[in-house]
């Protein structure tokens, strides 16, 4: 369990709640981009994940098997972003008219 200097449980939030730090990373509506798991092949919207975060950056985790799926931090020198956990991201054209 995370827990943050006042002892108190830190919880996740759902992926959604990470779309201001993901919208500097890509340009394209982040949340609904489709992320598949390494860990256990689910698939599914970036706003479904489990988000764990704190001042070092956010930690976007499977909601069904844990794998971290995306890490992403920012330093002074720019923006990190790790997706070991993800096998593929899916971004999906808009529907058309
Ligand atoms: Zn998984």
């Amino acid at each position: 369990m995370d827990h943050d200097d006042s002892g108190a449980f830190q919880g996740p939030l759902d992926g959604n709640s990470a779309a201001g730090l993901l919208q500097e990373v890509f340009v394209f509506e982040a949340t609904s981009a489709i992320l598949t798991c390494a860990g256990c092949g689910a698939a599914g919207p970036i706003g479904a994940t489990r988000l764990y975060g704190g001042a070092m950056g956010a930690v976007l985790r499977c909601a069904h098997c844990d794998t971290a799926l995306l890490r992403v931090t920012r330093t002074e020198i720019g923006i990190w972003l790790d997706m070991q956990g993800a096998r593929s991201l899916l971004m999906r054209d808009a529907p058309a008219a």
